[in-house]
């Protein structure tokens, strides 16, 4: 009995949560375990990222037209910019069997969560409302504007925490990355995500009690 099926995992957060770093140490901790989904958007590059690493990086023409093209699983309007995650990738590796991380905001989490509602959707927050602030404030990159900006982002953003199956309390990244690693492997367990083996069993145990 060695079925198992690849889980879609969506990861979305505040800005400012940490969910860009949890993600990069679970790449690093855990190896060929996971394979993260590549977006498209249109918001400009930012220094250090890279065209085909962080983001496909369009055009709104580019943009537009895959999404006339039905390219994309999901998408969604954030901050002014768009960003969608394309089709071909995620649904390749779920076939594959492997576990796939989309790292979307809530509006694209919930579009994914009504096309597959077996996907695995966590939320990270840090600990409280002011860390959170704290945390914007401190990386002395924005202007106070765009902090509040983020931070109304982040108010309308909680409502919907609650549609998420889990929630990632981010105060030690260590411990972040492990509970969501955790969290995952959990959830290959689930009976729900294993009919076909215990269709399986059911079937063999059949033909035994038969005395065949
Ligand atoms: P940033 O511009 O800071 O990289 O990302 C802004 C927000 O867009 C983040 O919350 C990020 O998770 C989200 N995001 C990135 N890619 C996608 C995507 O493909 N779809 C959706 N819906 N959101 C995305």
């Amino acid at each position: 009995m060695n079925h198992r099926n690849g889980l879609i995992i969506v990861l979305s957060g505040f800005s400012g949560a940490g969910k860009g770093t949890i993600m990069k140490n679970l790449l690093k901790n855990y190896p060929d375990m996971y394979h993260l989904s590549i977006s498209a958007t249109t918001r400009d590059m930012r220094p250090g990222e890279q065209d085909g690493r962080e983001y496909f990086f369009k055009t709104r023409e580019e943009f537009d037209a895959m999404i006339a093209n039905g390219e994309f699983l999901e998408y969604a309007t954030f901050n002014g910019n768009s960003y969608g995650t394309p089709k071909a990738y995620v649904e390749q590796l779920a076939n594959e069997g492997k576990d796939v991380i989309l790292e979307i905001e809530v509006q694209g989490a919930l579009q994914v969560k009504e096309i597959f509602p077996e996907a695995l959707l966590l939320f990270v927050t840090p600990p409280s409302a002011q860390t959170l602030k704290e945390r914007l404030v401190g990386r002395g990159t924005e202007s106070e504007d765009v902090i509040c900006q983020r931070l109304a982002i982040s108010a309308k953003e909680s409502h919907l925490m609650e549609k998420y199956d889990y929630l990632i309390v981010n105060d030690v990244l260590e411990n972040s990355v492990r509970e969501v690693h955790e969290i995952i492997q959990c959830e290959h367990f689930r009976t729900a995500r294993n009919k076909s083996a215990i269709q399986e069993m059911q079937k063999e145990l059949t033909i035994f009690s038969k005395g065949e």
